[in-house]
């Protein structure tokens, strides 16, 4: 059924949205990228983090208002400038974003799987012994509905069903969207965002989360404002443990804020003095 459907909307590239080449097709699974493009996201995942010096892909350094909501970790792959939309990274965060693109979407889970049981095993429990219980869930931030029903997709939901299937790990989406709250928040000032995001979620109590570990899944992050109203709903809600998991992060999260050189970093957390 997949190789008729390749047939009639043939793989595109979702870096640059060529045709990518027809041996994928008989040789299994198409890739998402043409090799051009393959190169500049294997590029753009090996950014150093300014804050663990690891590339981007590998660091799990939080934003400081994740900071403050208490994540243990952030997995992503890249970093984003809003600008510079020619970059890879934005193309293939604008396609899922702007359509239903599966194939996009199952690529992007499958980068995100690598990183996601990295930051799962190095869980440890508050004796800091290797914390094994397997109570993990995922969970995702929806897009407002009117952008939901424009865009035909919701990114997040789609990512987070790939992930669900490809890590095994459940889905419940106890996070939802109050009504009236669709303003995107790229447009607002850091307290606006704040404010903003605090009043767009709710929590849904389609399931027990009480003692669980949240898998909290986004496309991009910008400051963790939508991040952080979840984790607070969340943690009302009894979560134990919280993991945060976008695509990318935005570029200014790539150091640490001004005047805060003390931000926790992967290097605390695994008690090192470097
Ligand atoms: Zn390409
Ligand atoms: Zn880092």
């Amino acid at each position: 059924m997949s190789r008729v459907a390749d047939l009639l909307f043939p793989p595109v590239c979702a870096g640059c949205g060529e045709l990518t080449k027809i041996e994928n097709f008989f040789g299994g699974k198409p890739d998402a990228l043409c090799a051009d493009c393959r190169r500049a996201w294997d590029e753009a995942k090996k950014e150093i983090c300014g804050i663990c010096r690891r590339p981007v892909a590998t660091c799990n350094c939080l934003t400081e208002e994740m900071e403050r909501a208490r994540f243990s970790a952030f997995c992503k792959l890249v970093y984003y400038v809003p600008k510079n939309r020619d970059h890879v990274q934005n193309r293939a965060i604008y396609r899922i974003k702007d359509h239903a693109d599966a194939p996009i979407t199952d690529f992007l889970a499958r980068e995100l799987c690598e990183p996601i049981r990295a930051a799962l095993r190095e869980r440890k429990t508050a004796a800091g012994t290797p914390d094994a219980r397997g109570d993990v869930f995922l969970v995702y931030l929806p897009r407002s509905r009117r952008a939901a029903l424009e865009k035909g997709t919701d990114q997040a939901r789609e990512l987070a069903k790939a992930l669900s299937e490809q890590l095994g790990l459940p889905l419940l989406p106890v996070i939802a969207r109050r009504f009236g709250h669709g303003k995107a928040q790229k447009t607002l000032s850091p307290v606006e965002r704040r404010r903003n995001a605090n009043a767009a979620f709710r929590f849904r109590a389609c399931a027990d989360v009480k003692g669980k570990c949240a898998l909290v899944v986004d496309d991009i992050v910008t400051g963790g404002a939508s991040m952080s109203a979840a984790a607070k709903l969340l943690r009302r809600a009894g979560v134990r443990e919280l993991i945060a998991v976008a695509v990318a992060s935005d570029e200014s999260n790539r150091m640490p804020p001004v005047g805060q050189p003390t931000l926790r970093t992967e290097f605390d957390r695994l008690g090192r003095t470097h």
